[in-house]
C-alpha cells in the first residue's frame, strides 16, 4: 500500500513540552509560564483551561494566573465553550486574539514576492503579492515595494506590527540578514537585513527560504509532532531545511540547507552554481520539463496540470518519469543517510509529483538508507501548507522574539 501524503502527529511539539521551571526565581518562573502558555495558544490553537493544566504540566492556580495576565495585557481572551463536556462548571476556553500580537512575513522568490500581516495564533489578516521580472527583481526595486507593499498592509490593518520576517531562496547569514548569495535571483552580498530593518522601523530577521518552510511545516504543517525532519523545496533550484531533535539545524551563520548543490554526478550537468552535477540539476523544475518533452520556459500551471493528468494512469506516470524519480531516491537516501529524518517533507513544486511516483521514492530511501533501514519507518510525504509554507515560516521566526517578549 502507498503512503502518499500520509503522515501521524506524535504528541505535542518538542519546544511545547517541558515547561515546568523548578527552583527558579518567582519573577523567571512567572516569565517562563507566560511564554509558554502564550506558545501553545499561538502553535496549537485555543483550548480549555484544563488542557493547558495537563499539556503543560502546572497547576490549576498557576495555569488560572498566567491566563489572568494574559488576559489583562489582552494577548488572550476567555469564554465559556460552545459545548459543555459533563455536568459541573466548564472549563473556560482560553483563545489567542490575533490582531494582539502581529508580525509581517515576506516571501521572495524568484518570479513572485508575496508579504502577509499574520496575527498571534497564525491568521493571516492580510496579504499582497506581486509578480517579478527582470527589472523588477533588483534588489532595490524590491526593498522598495516591500517597504510600500507592508505600509498598505499596516495601514489597512490598522494594529501595530512588531517584528518582520523575510524568506530568501539563497545563503542567508542570520545574524543580520545579508544574503550572501541568491543566484537565480542575482543577487550578491545584498544586506536585506539591514536595509529592510531601518525602511520597515521595526526589528527584521531574514533566513533561507527552505529553512523556513522547515519551521512552517514543523510548527504548522504535516510535520507537527516529529522531532527529526527534513523539508526539501524543489522549484526552480532545490534546498532544504533541517529540523533535529526539535530544533533548527543551521550551520556556520546559519548557511546550512543547500542540499541541492550536493553533488551526485560529477560529469553531470552544469549547475547555476557554477559546477557540474549538482542535485538540482536532476530534480529541478527544468529536469522535470526535460522528462515531460515540455519546452524549457513553459509556464508552471502547464507543467503541474500535466503532472495531474499523469498521475491518473500511475504506471505511465513511473515510466515517464523514471529517471526523475531515480534522481530525487539517490539524493534523498543520502539526505537520509545524513540527517536521520523520520520525516521527509516535499515543497512547492515537488507536491505536484504524482503518488506512484513518491510512493517508489518512499520505498527506495527505506530500502537503500542505512538509516531507513534502521529506522524502519522513514516516510517522505508531501507539504500541506503548499505556497503558503515560506511565508508561514517567515511568520515564525519574527513572532520568536515577539512572543517572548510580551510574555515579560
Ligand atoms: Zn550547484
Amino acid at each position: 500500500m502507498g503512503t502518499c501524503g500520509e503522515t501521524r502527529a506524535r504528541g505535542w511539539p518538542m519546544s511545547v513540552s517541558g515547561t515546568v521551571m523548578g527552583g527558579a526565581r518567582p519573577d523567571d518562573a512567572r516569565r517562563h509560564n507566560r511564554a509558554a502558555v502564550l506558545r501553545r495558544l499561538h502553535r496549537d490553537g485555543p483550548c480549555t483551561r484544563a488542557m493547558l493544566v495537563t499539556e503543560l504540566g502546572l497547576n490549576r492556580s498557576t495555569i488560572k494566573s498566567v491566563v489572568e495576565e494574559l488576559t489583562l495585557s489582552g494577548l488572550v481572551s476567555e469564554r465559556l465553550p460552545a459545548q459543555r463536556s459533563g455536568a459541573g462548571r466548564p472549563s473556560l476556553l482560553v483563545l489567542p486574539r490575533p490582531h494582539a500580537a502581529v508580525v509581517l512575513a515576506v516571501d521572495i522568490r524568484v518570479d513572485r514576492v508575496s508579504t502577509a500581516l499574520i496575527g498571534l495564533g497564525g491568521e493571516i489578516l492580510e496579504r499582497l503579492s506581486w509578480r517579478l521580472n527582470e527589472r523588477s527583481r533588483q534588489p532595490l526595486e524590491v526593498l522598495t515595494k516591500v517597504i510600500e507593499s507592508a505600509r498598505l498592509l499596516i495601514d489597512e490593518l490598522g494594529a501595530p506590527v512588531r517584528a518582520a520576517g523575510v524568506a530568501v531562496p539563497g545563503v542567508v547569514r542570520n545574524a543580520d540578514g545579508l544574503v550572501r548569495q541568491a543566484p537565480y535571483l542575482s543577487w550578491a552580498d545584498v544586506p536585506l537585513g539591514e536595509q529592510l530593518t531601518a525602511g520597515l522601523r521595526m526589528p527584521v530577521a531574514v533566513a533561507n527560504d527552505a529553512e523556513l518552510g522547515a519551521l512552517a511545516e514543523h510548527t504548522r504543517g504535516v510535520a507537527r509532532g516529529a522531532s527529526n525532519v527534513v523539508f526539501v523545496v524543489g522549484d526552480v533550484g532545490v534546498g532544504g531545511g533541517v529540523i533535529s531533535d526539535g530544533v533548527a539545524l543551521r550551520g556556520a551563520y546559519g548557511y546550512l540547507g543547500e542540499l541541492g548543490h550536493m553533488v551526485v554526478r560529477p560529469d553531470g550537468r552544469e549547475c547555476h552554481c557554477g559546477y557540474r552535477g549538482c542535485w538540482e540539476t536532476e530534480v529541478c523544475e527544468a529536469a522535470l520539463l526535460r522528462a515531460l518533452d515540455l519546452p524549457p520556459g513553459t509556464v508552471r500551471g502547464e507543467l503541474v496540470a500535466e503532472l495531474r493528468e499523469l498521475a491518473a494512469d500511475p504506471a505511465a506516470a513511473l515510466a515517464r518519469l523514471a529517471g526523475f524519480t531515480r534522481w530525487l531516491s539517490i539524493g534523498l537516501v543520502n539526505v537520509v543517510n545524513m540527517f536521520a529524518p523520520e520525516l521527509v517533507v516535499l515543497g512547492d513544486l515537488l507536491v505536484a509529483l504524482p503518488c506512484s511516483v513518491l510512493d517508489a521514492v518512499s520505498v527506495e530511501v527505506r530500502e537503500r538508507s542505512m538509516i531507513g533501514r534502521a529506522l524502519g519507518d522513514t516516510r517522505v510525504v508531501r507539504s500541506v501548507l503548499g505556497s503558503d509554507a515560506k511565508l508561514i515560516g517567515a511568520a515564525e521566526l519574527a513572532f520568536s522574539p515577539v512572543l517572548d517578549a510580551a510574555a515579560t
